[in-house]
């Protein structure tokens, strides 16, 4: 019988696509056989760039961190707001006193009393069930911290189950106890939905904290005008989907590094910036001692092991760069990074508009996508830079012209 797709090699899987040689060769050459365990009909690896944020004080200690993402423009920013960062002192961390990741069983039709009575009776046997479930996490200092009930709507329940999964992102342990609890509710079986953690990672709220002086940031003017553009944001979403945007180029591109789960990490970071109803800029920038002052709280969930992170080496190898073992630092050093990100952003519109730096940047990306090669790309760049208008047509003729 002919095998299914999935029981295919990769090989055999690019057979099936009719590709060019070129091609088909360029997706061999970016197999891995460790990646081919991870995923469902894998064909090759697909490689996004990794540069470094080169120094950022974070905590009174100088951190390296590597950063992945496909945008131009997105690392030497983040490396400027460091700079601005590290010259007031750095970013100070602020977590809470314990992280945990938050599980739910999903009850509807059911008397919100009558279900939180249960619970406040069944606590012993509660968190019983849950040591069962998962023991080892309880080795390792984690486990079940409280259970909730939460009124969602007249006839919507959920029971929250705040577990601390220590240095994994945890949804996997968080599950694995979930499903065991829902055996001790049998008495409501027909009221249950389903029982699943939340990316919602609000028992994980970090803070970061970063002055920055005047004489760095290029004078009062400049300091005020960046805390104006910040309040902007705080009231029209436009402008706020934009500037959280910018955030997430550095919170996602370490995410990513690090082998976690930048999609989990944005839709908690969006939800927290519509908490109000409104969807506002995640960080606050004020003017305090006469300094310019920034803030960014964010529900991150990430983890140091487990998921992928212990199967790809890549991610491992990022890790060891940053020199942290635990999920709780890798928190603040990812918030670090977005907070510098976003003042490298609010600086350059701040200071005549984002398009200088931006477009340096831009004009690799298109001198390589017009076939320039590696040494022929910087006197392409600094050719398109000094003319008024610039697109793939004049950028070939350029190079054209470099040729000849
Ligand atoms: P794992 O299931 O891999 O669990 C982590 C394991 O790491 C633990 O069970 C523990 O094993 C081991 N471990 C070693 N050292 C530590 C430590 N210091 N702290 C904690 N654990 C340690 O991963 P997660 O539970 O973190 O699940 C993450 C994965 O789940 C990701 O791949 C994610 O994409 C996926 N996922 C995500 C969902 C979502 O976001 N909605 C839904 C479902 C899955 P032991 O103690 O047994 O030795």
């Amino acid at each position: 019988m002919a095998k299914k797709y999935y029981e295919l090699t990769p090989n055999e899987r690019l057979a099936f696509l009719n590709l060019n040689e070129h091609v088909k060769a360029e997706l061999q050459a970016n197999q891995s056989d460790n990646n081919a365990q991870i995923v469902e009909n894998y064909m090759s690896d697909f490689r996004v760039p990794m540069g470094l944020l080169k120094d950022i004080i974070i905590d009174t200690h100088l951190v390296n961190v590597p950063m992945a993402i496909e945008e131009p423009s997105v690392i030497a920013a983040a490396n400027n707001g460091a700079k601005l960062l590290n010259s007031g002192g750095g970013v100070a961390v602020k977590l809470p006193e314990r992280t945990a990741m938050i599980g739910q069983i999903l009850f509807y039709g059911v008397n919100f009393h009558t279900l939180h009575q249960f619970v406040t009776t069944h606590q012993e046997e509660i968190f019983d069930i849950a040591k069962r479930a998962k023991p080892s996490i309880y080795k390792r200092g984690g486990g079940l911290v409280t259970v909730n009930t939460r009124q969602i709507s007249d006839d919507e329940m959920s029971v929250d189950f705040k577990i601390d999964t220590k240095d994994a992102m945890g949804a996997n342990i968080v599950n694995t106890i979930l499903e065991a609890e829902v055996s001790l509710f049998s008495e409501f079986d027909k009221h249950i939905l389903g029982a699943i953690l939340t990316n919602y990672a609000m028992a994980q709220l970090v803070t970061v904290i970063g002055n920055v002086t005047f004489e760095a940031i290029g004078g009062r003017d400049i300091a005020e005008k960046i805390v104006a553009l910040n309040r902007f944001s705080k009231n029209d979403s436009y402008r706020a989907v934009t500037e959280n945007k910018g955030l997430f180029n550095g919170i996602g591109a370490v995410v990513l590094a690090t082998g976690n789960d930048w999609r989990a990490v944005e839709a908690s970071g969006h939800a927290y910036a519509s908490q109000d109803g409104h969807y506002r800029s995640l960080t606050h920038w004020t003017i305090v001692d006469e300094q310019l002052h920034g803030e960014l709280t964010l529900p991150i969930s990430v983890g140091t092991v487990g998921g992928v992170i212990t199967a790809m080496n890549q991610a491992k190898n990022v890790l060891d760069i940053i020199h942290t073992k635990s999920a709780d630092e890798l928190r603040g050093i990812i918030l670090a990074v977005g907070l510098a990100q976003n003042l490298a952003a609010l600086k350059a519109i701040a200071d005549g508009g984002i398009q200088r730096g931006h477009m340096r940047m831009q004009y690799r990306a298109l001198a390589v996508q017009v076939g320039a090669l590696p040494q022929e790309v910087p006197i392409l760049v600094s050719k398109l830079t000094s003319l008024p208008q610039v697109d793939a047509a004049r950028a070939t003729e350029i190079l054209m012209e470099m040729r000849r």
